[in-house]
């Protein structure tokens, strides 16, 4: 199973979940099961629980999932035999973890690996969001913009009924416990709401423009041909539209695992010979396989 341990991601990761649990507890608590509106509490009790386990759901699996890491160590003898390479095409090695770097993959520090069309190494899910846990990442910000909408929305009601009301009739709790509960929960709702929406817009963008976090910051010129708008859609979602798009347990059907593909930069006609992988296996970072 992928786990990265790393003490500062593991801290950010029990943060979000006990802050999920907070609202969860003064929306239940304070608001739904005192108030005397049976409905109203069902329907919004449901649904609050609904989003925030799918939120959780989709943070676990964008937590657990390997985001793309690329074998470690693979840059071996035999590993480039097996690609065939020309001379001419251009391959890279890492230095960090000793792979060969497909077209547009990264190396995390904080993971120690190579990864897939890496976007940013998120604290928050403790892992790298990369080509296979982009879609749990975009579902996880998605139901806790939800969930900060809801329960801000709840929160405006509930001021506004119990305004004109008694306010010992209005909640379990002491009115100044009440009040404090509901103001922390309102601030945790809108900074989340900002910060997730935020997230949440950039990560469809990116995925619609496929340019990951590091390409745009880096401003780099696309090497590879672009899959745009809606086509980026269904590759980072798992294929044509469907509810399966907002279910943090359905997989992705197609998740690549091509291992290096060198970009061709000259017409080439021969095979590498020993003493050239063994001169690329020496050196450090980026090698183009050139004859002369
Ligand atoms: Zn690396
Ligand atoms: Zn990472």
């Amino acid at each position: 199973m992928w786990f990265i341990r790393d003490g500062c991601g593991i801290a950010c990761a029990v943060v979000t979940w006990m802050l999920v649990f907070y609202a969860d507890f003064v929306v239940l608590l304070v608001m739904l099961v005192p108030s005397r509106d049976y409905v109203y509490s069902v329907i919004n009790g449901t649904l609050f629980n609904t989003l925030a386990f799918l939120a959780l759901a989709s943070h676990f699996r964008a937590m657990l999932t390997d985001p793309g890491a690329v074998p470690k160590g693979n840059a071996t003898k035999e590993f480039i035999e097996s690609l065939q390479l020309k001379p001419g095409q251009v391959v890279y090695k890492c230095p960090k973890c000793c792979s060969i770097k497909p077209d547009r993959a990264h190396h995390c520090s904080v993971c120690k690996r190579c990864i897939r069309k890496m976007d940013h190494h998120c604290p928050w899910v403790n892992n790298c969001v990369g080509e296979n846990n982009q879609k749990y990442f975009v579902l996880f910000t998605m139901y806790i913009a939800l969930i900060s909408l809801h329960a801000l929305i709840m929160v405006g009601f509930h001021f506004l009924y119990c305004f004109e009301e008694d306010w010992t009739k209005c909640s379990s709790f002491s009115p100044p416990t009440t009040v404090i509960l509901l103001i922390l929960l309102c601030f945790e709702a809108l900074l989340f709401l900002i910060f997730t929406s935020v997230m949440f817009g950039t990560q469809v963008h990116s995925i619609c423009t496929d340019e990951t976090g590091i390409e745009r910051l880096k401003n780099q010129k696309p090497t590879w041909e672009k899959i745009s708008g809606w086509e980026g859609m269904k590759v980072a979602f798992g294929g044509a539209f469907s509810l399966g798009w907002f279910n943090p347990f359905s997989n992705l059907d197609c998740e690549s695992s091509a291992p290096a593909e060198a970009v061709e930069t000259a017409p080439a006609s021969e095979i590498l010979t020993q003493e050239e992988i063994e001169q690329f296996l020496s050196r450090d970072v980026a090698i183009q396989m050139l004859h002369e």
